[in-house]
């Protein structure tokens, strides 16, 4: 097993999992990575005293597979309170626990995203969704969140206040279109759960699972151009011939005749701000409602100090589209924040931005798991990476699992 020649390409989450499993099994993998660092669409970048996450994201301690591989005490995990500031223009407002305990959301603050009914159907929503397997809910009828939100009889009101600006900046898109077997599932997950980051970043989670990894070499730098049969050219020119390889990248960036097969993948622009002090002073998000540039907002250290060692706050922003330049989108950003916090625009001191181009995939047909027989391609190319079954950490570990397992089986006498 150790003389195989093993090829992983990325090592983003899904590629270095599937190393893990392929370790245990005997393998010792090769993983050729593009960037200099392990993470994928995971990673921090510690500058000028603050911690910042390549697009603002969290783990949800609920997902199966992250219960599996993630030593949470280890990552020493923060947690959000439940629930959500919400910044509707003229006042702000915080609606705690929502999916978890909607009927004991105080009235006078739940009035104002929603009716008396609504209550009644989130708490109705949360149970059937706590009753249902993670593999029923990806085999339920798919239609789009915003229809499923209204065959389930949701006002107006809790669409646009409440749902909208929060599976917004999950789906990273406007209206909703995401399938509701992603809505249901990130709904039991936040009802069962608690959204988290790492203390030290989301970018702890992939250097956990690379720390875990003893006989797989990592090649850095080494973007990979093509493969053709077993043969993988990389970037440079170099050619490596494999026994197995597991594309742990969305697989027509290095197969031409599959390019132009996937839709566009969900893009999301992510500022960072730095303030005197936080304005909320509590882990919570922050939705604006309304047809704005920015989604939501979280001020970072408010969940983890270590976000901002240097006296100040750090702001995350998140903004979905715009076609504004980096200035002008800014300037537009710091005066929407004045807007909606009523503190003056210059004082949201800008620091990065992420423009992120591949945030999510796009996935017709979203699965929780798939058996491993699919994730073949040939005898020797396989396939792992979140976009095989859905946009999410769980996914990209679950997928990762599922490649080495097939090519670990790709070697039982039997086969
Ligand atoms: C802004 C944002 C917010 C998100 N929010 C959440 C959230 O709140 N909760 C959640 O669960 N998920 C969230 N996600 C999704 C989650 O981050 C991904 O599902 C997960 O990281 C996917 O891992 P992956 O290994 O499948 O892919 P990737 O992380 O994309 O890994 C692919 C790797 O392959 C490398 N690569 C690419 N091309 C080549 C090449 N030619 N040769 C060699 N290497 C190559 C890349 O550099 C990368 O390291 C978010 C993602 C983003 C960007």
């Amino acid at each position: 097993m150790e003389d195989q020649k093993i090829y992983i390409v990325g090592a983003g989450i899904a590629g270095l999992i599937a190393a893990l499993e392929l370790e245990k099994a005997g393998f010792c993998p090769i993983i050729l990575e593009a960037t200099e660092k392990e993470g994928g669409r995971m990673k921090t970048d510690a500058q000028e005293g603050f911690l910042m996450d390549h697009g603002f994201q969290v783990l949800n301690t609920a997902y199966p597979e992250a219960k599996k591989y993630l030593d949470f005490q280890a990552l020493n995990l923060k947690t959000f309170d439940p629930g959500a500031v919400i910044f509707d223009g003229k006042d702000s407002f915080i609606i705690t626990d929502p999916m978890r305990n909607p009927l004991k959301v105080v009235s006078m603050a739940f009035s104002k995203v929603g009716t008396f009914l609504d209550k009644v159907k989130m708490f109705t929503l949360t149970q059937e969704l706590k009753k249902k397997s993670n593999e029923e809910i990806f085999n339920s009828p798919s239609i789009p969140t915003h229809q499923y939100l209204k065959n389930f009889g949701f006002s107006d009101l809790i669409i646009d206040n409440f749902f909208k600006p929060f599976f917004r900046g999950i789906f990273l898109e406007k209206h909703l279109n995401t399938s509701s077997r992603m809505f249901e599932f990130v709904f039991k997950m936040f009802a069962l759960g608690h959204a988290a980051i790492p203390e030290k970043g989301m970018g702890e989670i992939p250097k956990m699972i690379r720390r875990q990894l003893s006989k797989t070499q990592i090649y850095f730098n080494s973007p990979v151009r093509e493969i053709q049969g077993n043969v993988i050219e990389l970037e440079n020119g170099d050619k490596l011939e494999a026994d197995r390889i597991i594309i742990a990248v969305q697989p027509d960036r290095v197969m031409k005749q599959l390019q132009g097969q996937f839709a566009s993948p969900r893009q999301v622009i992510n500022l960072y701000f730095s303030l005197q002090k936080s304005l909320l002073a509590r882990p919570m998000i922050g939705l604006l409602t309304g047809d704005r540039l920015v989604n939501n907002i979280v001020f970072m250290d408010d969940v983890s100090k270590a976000y901002a060692e240097n006296g100040r706050s750090l702001l995350s922003v998140t903004v979905l589209e715009s076609k504004l330049g980096e200035k002008e989108l800014i300037k537009a950003v710091q005066d929407e924040l004045e807007e909606i916090s009523g503190v003056k625009s210059e004082y949201f001191k800008f620091v990065k931005a992420f423009p992120i181009a591949y945030a999510l995939p796009h996935v017709d047909d979203l699965k929780y798991a798939i058996p491993f027989t699919e994730c073949k391609i040939t005898d020797q190319v396989y396939l792992a990476g979140d976009y095989l079954l859905n946009a999410s950490i769980n996914a990209g570990m679950t997928s990762g699992r599922i490649a080495a397992e097939a090519v670990i089986h790709s070697y039982m006498p039997t086969h």
